[in-house]
């Protein structure tokens, strides 16, 4: 059935990362590049929702998309280790029926929330890890795998040269962990049986060590879906984690009856930096009310609301 026919508002909304974006280090010809890929990453979304897909389909197209982007810290363009590798988390969440799947620390699969899918979808569990979720990969035919170098970029070599030589500075180097985890990518989707979900991709953070994992793949902290709305987050993942902010924000829609702009701002804005944390989120609810905010100088992100008004942005513009 078309999604004509259901009659249902859709809604989609994606994001690229939070985190300290300066207009002018940017350049205006890789700023109208990133709003391209954002703009690619909408239409991928969207066209699932039009035909009648479901949300689960329409955030997997949509991360996908984003992953294959070099400007964004998921699949190509992921962030180095400390090491010189590349450790992938991926997560995905149906709210209708509460299914999940998740991987961290995948090394060699291209678009890691697909992997992540095909946990929702074909295992009896729902997060599966390093060596483990490779071997899962191996089992199913649809996941592309790639060499680790694939997923690296000159722009993110240099990321990691840089907060190397920076860590030889104890207290230079505890600072910089603020801001400099941008480009984790995420969507939350609103198809035509008035199901929402939720689905986030990352490497992690610059010259991460010991199998370091964040929030992004971890139900409740960086992604959350029920019946009610659907939610990714990016920022410092181990104050996302410490506040279980996905499903904060969703609690407070639940249990307070908060709308879902005022529960996403009194997480992002309120519980995360009162932590010391930083980053944004991304959120939707089965009204299709699409909701964001950042506590950092940006947020790659872009939405298209159920009138079909669609945009991207990427600093505090209006
Ligand atoms: N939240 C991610 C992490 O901590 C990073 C990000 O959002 O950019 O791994």
């Amino acid at each position: 059935m078309s999604a004509r026919q259901l009659r249902r508002p859709l809604a989609l909304a994606i994001h690229g990362g939070a985190g300290v974006i300066e207009r002018q280090l940017l350049g205006a010809a890789t700023e109208r590049a990133i709003l391209a890929d954002l703009d690619r990453a909408l239409d991928a979304g969207h066209a699932v929702l039009a035909t009648g897909g479901s949300a689960l389909d329409a955030v997997e197209a949509a991360v996908a998309r984003l992953e294959d982007s070099p400007y964004f810290n998921a699949g190509h363009g992921a962030v180095f280790t400390a090491d010189g590798r590349h450790e992938l988390d991926a997560s995905i969440m149906d709210g209708h029926g509460r299914r999940a799947g998740a991987v961290a620390g995948v090394s060699t699969v291209r678009n890691p929330v697909r992997l992540a899918r095909r946990v929702l979808e074909d295992s009896p569990h729902v997060f599966l890890i390093g060596g483990g979720a490779e071997q899962f990969a191996d089992t199913q035919p649809g996941i592309e795998r790639v060499p680790n170098e694939w997923f690296g970029t000159d722009a993110r070599r240099e990321q990691l040269r840089q907060a190397q030589q920076r860590e030889q500075n104890a207290w230079q180097a505890s600072q910089d962990l603020r801001g400099k985890y941008f480009g984790t990518v995420g969507a939350v989707a609103l198809d035509a049986h008035g199901h929402v979900a939720a689905a986030t991709s990352t490497g992690g953070m610059t010259n991460k060590r010991w199998g370091r994992v964040g929030d992004s793949p971890l139900i409740g902290a960086g992604t959350w879906a029920d019946a009610r709305c659907a939610i990714s987050c990016t920022g410092w993942g181990e104050f996302y984690i410490r506040n279980a902010a996905a499903h904060d924000i969703a609690a407070r829609v639940a249990y307070r009856g908060d709308r879902l702009q005022t529960a996403t701002e009194d997480v992002i804005l309120g519980e995360v930096p009162a932590h010391g944390g930083d980053g944004g989120a991304i959120a939707l609810d089965r009204e299709g009310h699409v909701a964001m905010a950042f506590s950092t100088s940006g947020m790659y992100r872009g939405w298209i609301r159920p009138d079909g008004t669609r945009g991207t942005a990427i600093h505090h513009d209006p």
